[in-house]
């Protein structure tokens, strides 16, 4: 069988690279909405966050996901990753 090779991708907050798996994806589209990918598959510019409360209040603080993206992000998208984050915290 053959093994394939967990893409490895940077948390947004502590910048450690994790298994995608390990990471809740958020994503910007063409029109420049910020949604929150639990799928991974949506297209768009991708950004990932551990899912540790800890590194989500530290990009909600320095608002990582503004600098990721160069846009503002709503307070609405921090609020649902901060539910996605604490129902699923590893
Ligand atoms: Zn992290």
């Amino acid at each position: 069988m053959k093994k394939r090779k967990a893409p490895l991708r940077k948390c947004v907050s502590c910048n450690e690279m994790k298994h995608k798996r390990e990471l809740l994806r958020i994503v910007c589209n063409k029109l420049g909405e910020v949604t929150i990918d639990k799928t991974g598959k949506k297209d768009g510019r991708g950004a990932y966050v551990c899912y540790s409360n800890a590194c989500f209040e530290k990009a909600r603080k320095t608002k990582a996901l503004n600098r990721v993206f160069k846009k503002q992000v709503s307070e609405e998208v921090y609020n649902h990753l901060e539910l996605e984050i604490k129902e699923n915290e590893r």
